[in-house]
């Protein structure tokens, strides 16, 4: 029998269905219900659909932007752990308000503008160890998606055009809308703020109530040439239908689980559900809302706007690892916002190295090197948890990922004298939970993590080799070998290893 652990070997076990879970579903709470649900299949479906909100392309991400992606990727992990087969579908915002000023600013085209902070953001997300989702739909790519969408609205009812050609969303139209953010609407309520207390900056022009959004913007001369031609005349999408129109493109009318910083619940969240639902006249858009709290620096938000952020990069020059970044960022409980420190990122540097010695322990009682811990490695326990199962049902409940590490230490103090069998057990159990947690040990066997330059031109080559554009992959690939670099590819990604 077969174990595999770390990367796509694992997830072909798992796909192989070559191991049991530990046989409970697992229950996360939900924003709009406000209760603890299960996440399971719908009758007749084989994948189980997940929306998360993209970034907004117009700089390098945050590692508060990260803090909610990697929870969603741990989400997503620990759904496949369990044996779901997930569908991930993430946006890209390639074109708002900022995304425009910022192309403007750098005297670039939009295209390629956002072009390059996406292939920066790919760069980032590999290095955190982030699973590419299998759709990463842009907003630009669905244009006329969200011109049909607006369309239905209209003719539906939900919708009214503007004297100046934009078109705004009724909300008195639409019964149930606050449902997400539990906001009474039939009192006057605003779009003024969002659900973190923020001012909300996007732009409306000529709305009939205070409540209204805007689903198409009319063309103003400070857009440049970023404009389409539309029923209404020439614009551009408001921001929230990009989500209903990019959803409903790839995962239907309904789907499973939608995602996003807290930030985004209201009013983002409660757009795309009053949007979604009434342009197809479908009930239940998302069936469950996964919400994150946000990352703070000194009891703020983190954030662009407040200039009081990190990059991935800024870490790495600081001599933290990526891998090391990504434990601070999941360390806390997902609705619970996470202070971000130096001293967070010394502490997860030890508590990997704690994780890391007590692997090594196991491997010897279990007869293995570490290499064989981190490729495929013929084992007979593949299906056993060990001592960890415990941790595997916190971290089912509620994504409570402090509570599952907590229990890893717990069980990796334990002096107890383990048989060469118990060792495998709690190897198979622990290997499961560090894929979940996207957690990889030993990178130094697997091969140094290359350098940030290095990371950026290998995205750049895979975007390009994705485009068809062969002589601009070819180009990167004698970059990356001058560097001393080498990119294997595979069906759906890439290693990077140091040449030889
Ligand atoms: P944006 O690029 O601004 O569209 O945001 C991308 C994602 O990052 C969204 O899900 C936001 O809710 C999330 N986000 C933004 N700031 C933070 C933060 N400080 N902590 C956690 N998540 C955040
Ligand atoms: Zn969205």
């Amino acid at each position: 029998m077969t174990y595999f652990y770390g990367g796509d070997g694992f997830i072909l076990a798992h796909r192989r269905g070559f191991y049991l879970t530990a046989g409970m579903p697992i229950v996360l709470h939900d924003t709009l219900s406000r209760e603890m649900r299960p996440l399971s299949l719908k009758a007749g479906k084989s994948t189980f659909g997940m929306y998360c909100c993209g970034p907004t392309v117009y700089g390098p991400a945050h590692i508060g932007n990260f803090r909610t992606f990697t929870l969603q990727d741990v989400l997503r992990r620990t759904l496949e752990v369990d044996g779901l087969k997930v569908k991930h579908v993430r946006n890209i915002t390639d074109v708002d308000d900022k995304t425009i000023r910022g192309a403007q600013a750098a005297g670039q085209t939009l295209t390629d503008f956002t072009k390059k902070w996406t292939e920066k953001f790919h760069a980032d997300c590999k290095a955190l160890g982030l699973l590419t989702p299998q759709v990463e739909p842009s907003a630009v790519a669905h244009i006329p998606q969200q011109i049909a969408m607006i369309q239905a609205l209209v003719e539906r009812g939900h919708a009214y055009v503007s004297k100046d050609g934009s078109v705004y969303f009724k909300v008195h139209s639409c019964k149930g809308y606050g449902k997400l953010s539990h906001i009474d609407f039939s009192k006057q309520e605003t779009q003024a703020t969002n659900s973190a207390g923020e001012a909300n900056d996007a732009d409306e022009y000529e709305r009939e109530s205070a409540s209204d959004f805007a689903l198409w913007k009319s063309r103003k001369p400070e857009d440049g040439n970023n404009f389409w031609p539309s029923p209404w005349g020439e614009g551009r999408p408001g921001w929230h239908i990009e989500c209903s129109a990019m959803s409903l493109a790839h995962l239907g009318a309904t789907f499973d689980l939608h995602g996003g910083g807290i930030d985004l619940c209201f009013p983002h969240h409660e757009n795309e559900i009053a949007q979604t639902e009434c342009a197809t006249g479908i009930n239940g858009f998302a069936a469950h809302w996964f919400h994150s709290a946000h990352l703070l620096v000194e009891g703020e938000k983190m954030s662009k706007s407040k200039g009081n952020l990190f990059t991935l990069d800024e870490l790495v020059a600081k001599g933290f690892s990526p891998m090391e970044v990504r434990y601070a960022l999941i360390a806390g409980h997902y609705r619970t916002s996470l202070n971000f420190t130096m001293k967070g990122l010394e502490d997860a540097r030890s508590a990997l190295g704690k994780i890391e010695r007590g692997v090594e322990k196991l491997l010897q009682v279990a007869g293995f090197t570490k290499a064989e811990f981190s490729v495929p490695t013929v084992m007979e326990t593949q299906t056993a948890w060990g001592r960890f199962a415990h941790a595997w049902e916190v971290l089912q409940h509620d994504l409570n990922i402090p509570g599952c590490l907590g229990q890893v230490f717990t069980m990796l103090a334990d002096k107890s004298e383990l048989t060469e069998a118990q060792a495998r057990h709690d190897l198979s159990g622990l290997g499961k939970i560090l894929y979940a947690l996207g957690l990889v040990l030993f990178t130094e066997v697997a091969g140094p993590s290359a350098p940030a330059n290095v990371v950026a031109l290998a995205a750049q080559r895979w975007a390009a080799k994705q485009a068809k554009d062969f002589a601009a992959a070819d180009r990167l690939r004698k970059e990356l070998t001058e560097l001393g670099w080498t990119m294997l590819d595979h069906k759906d990604g890439y290693d990077l290893k140091k040449s030889v």
